[in-house]
């Protein structure tokens, strides 16, 4: 097998074809072998990726190492101005983008509006943090020397990303990297190769320098990523997945103290109390449950009700959660599209069933449906164990746990009992106690009487198991550069 450069390849057909790598700004057909791109609606083949080799992989580090140099040469502003006509441009395919990631994630198109729109935003933040990088001078105590303090970039940078949201996730990385001006070399998910391919053409259109920008395709993720982070070359990793998968990467990081950024799972808590106004927990509660079809790190995974209002919250639930429309994610009615894969579908499948055994109340969905396609119907559990499998699994899914609880501190108990930490949710009327809880939830993000977190101009990350460091924000950038000193002695 050998590799081939492919002359041209529209974003606009990726799917439907044939799935190349993007490196040194060339389209590649990797010599690995195929692999395929299914539609989660029925199972077909959607396009099919020709994955790479080792020795490629190696070649696309080959070609971010190139481009190092020159890219952070360049002035910000005008590293800022290319990022904003990416910005442009996606914004301008929302609709195209949009499309793409439901085809490739099974989402429902108005969740995919909703991501192409957030990926585009990255771009136009980091256009404005680029010409923003903090320095200062400031007089060493002893009165002897200056110390000057300057953020540079740490170099080419190796992003892995998982399928959930397979734009963002990417432009959440690519942005700020570029703006620090560092390279990457990024590694979509393979179930969701489509939409970063998306990316890393509008990346090209808009006159990025090739090199700067690369996408990889690899035989075997696993073998793949070490031997990339093995490279003296890349000097940081960039990971959003599964907690299980950044901790064996952040072993491979520490065989060269590698700069690392973990985005892991969460199991969110989504606290209910007495005195919150019910209309707009139901309403919080549906988007942090149901965004995405529940398959999002920051989904509510434990629904904690006090007892005061639960009955009334939990009836009031079901009945939203019956009225949710499951169908392909294309159709415009489409509220919760299929799950991404049969593995995923089953996943969810078998843990709701073990739940179900073990003791908890069904009262909503709970049935794999026969026919084509990974779906499964938005369900509700109630009297859910805290200490059960389902409360301590991330369950990513449309498949909501109500737990039921007494006091405010049982609550906050039962909302911090997990090695999980990203983000917690709390429903709450009096400003004392919702300031005073919010600072009691151990979790990198708190969603006060408020379904949502997520915003490029916001610190996004976790504490605890859920990661380390914070993307989006001033602090996003950061991420990407080594703050260095100098010491002088000048008067
Ligand atoms: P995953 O960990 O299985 O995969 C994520 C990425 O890592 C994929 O690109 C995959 O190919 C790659 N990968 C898998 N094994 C690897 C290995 N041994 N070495 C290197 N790379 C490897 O996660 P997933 O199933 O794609 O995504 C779901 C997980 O991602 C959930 O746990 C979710 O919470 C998490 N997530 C976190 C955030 C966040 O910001 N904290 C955002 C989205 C998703």
């Amino acid at each position: 097998m050998s590799t081939t450069l492919v002359p041209t390849l529209s974003r606009h057909d990726l799917a439907g074809g044939e799935v190349t790598s993007y490196v040194g700004g060339q389209w590649l057909r990797g010599g690995g072998g195929d692999r395929p791109v299914l539609n989660p609606v029925d199972g077909s083949v959607l396009a099919t990726v020709a994955t790479m080799t080792d020795e490629e992989c190696d070649a696309a580090v080959e070609a971010a190492a190139q481009a190092q140099q020159a890219w952070a040469a360049r002035p910000a502003r005008e590293r800022g101005e290319l990022l904003r006509r990416v910005w442009e441009i996606l914004v301008a395919e929302t609709e195209d983008l949009a499309r793409l990631i439901t085809l490739e994630n099974g989402k429902s198109l108005a969740d995919a509006r909703g991501e192409a729109a957030y990926a585009a935003e990255f771009f136009r933040w980091f256009a404005e943090e680029a010409v923003r990088t903090p320095g200062d001078m400031r007089r060493s105590p002893a009165g002897k020397n200056w110390i000057l303090v300057s953020h540079e970039p740490v170099g080419v940078a190796l992003l892995v990303t998982p399928w959930n949201f397979p734009a963002a996730m990417a432009t959440r990385k690519i942005a700020p990297a570029l703006a620090a001006g560092c390279t990457v070399v990024l590694k979509p998910a393979m179930e969701t190769p489509l939409a970063a391919l998306y990316v890393a053409d509008v990346v090209r259109e808009a006159g990025i320098p090739d090199g700067v920008v690369n996408v990889v395709l690899p035989r075997g993720t696993g073998p793949a990523v070490a031997r990339m982070m093995a490279d003296p070359r890349v000097r940081a990793i960039s990971f959003t997945g599964s907690t299980e998968v950044g901790k064996i990467l952040l072993e491979q990081a520490a065989k060269s103290v590698m700069r690392s950024s973990m985005e892991l799972g969460g199991n969110a808590p989504f606290v209910v109390l007495e005195d919150a106004d019910l209309d707009a927990a139901v309403e919080g509660f549906m988007l942090a449950k149901f965004r995405n079809g529940g398959s999002a790190c920051t989904a509510a995974n434990r629904i904690l009700v006090q007892d005061g209002v639960a009955e009334e919250f939990v009836t009031r639930i079901q009945q939203r959660i019956e009225d949710l429309r499951v169908g392909p994610g294309l159709a415009e009615e489409t509220q919760v599209g299929p799950l991404v894969s049969a593995v995923e579908r089953d996943r969810v499948a078998d843990l709701v069933d073990r739940a179900v055994a073990a003791g908890a109340t069904l009262r909503v969905g709970g049935t794999r449906p026969e026919g084509d396609g990974y779906y499964y119907p938005p369900t509700l559990l109630d009297h859910v164990d805290p200490a059960s499998e389902l409360a301590t699994t991330e369950i990513f899914g449309p498949v909501a746990a109500v737990t039921r609880f007494g006091t405010v501190e049982e609550g906050l108990a039962l909302a911090n009992d997990s090695e999980a930490g990203l983000v917690s949710y709390v429903y709450t009327g009096g400003l004392e106690q919702a300031l005073a809880v919010s600072r009691r939830l151990e979790s990198g993000m708190v969603g006060l009487n408020c379904g949502l977190v997520s915003d490029p101009a916001a610190p996004f990350g976790g504490s605890k198991e859920s990661g380390l460091g914070r993307e989006g924000a001033h602090e996003g950038m950061l991420e990407f550069m080594e703050t260095k000193y100098v010491a002088t002695p000048y008067a």
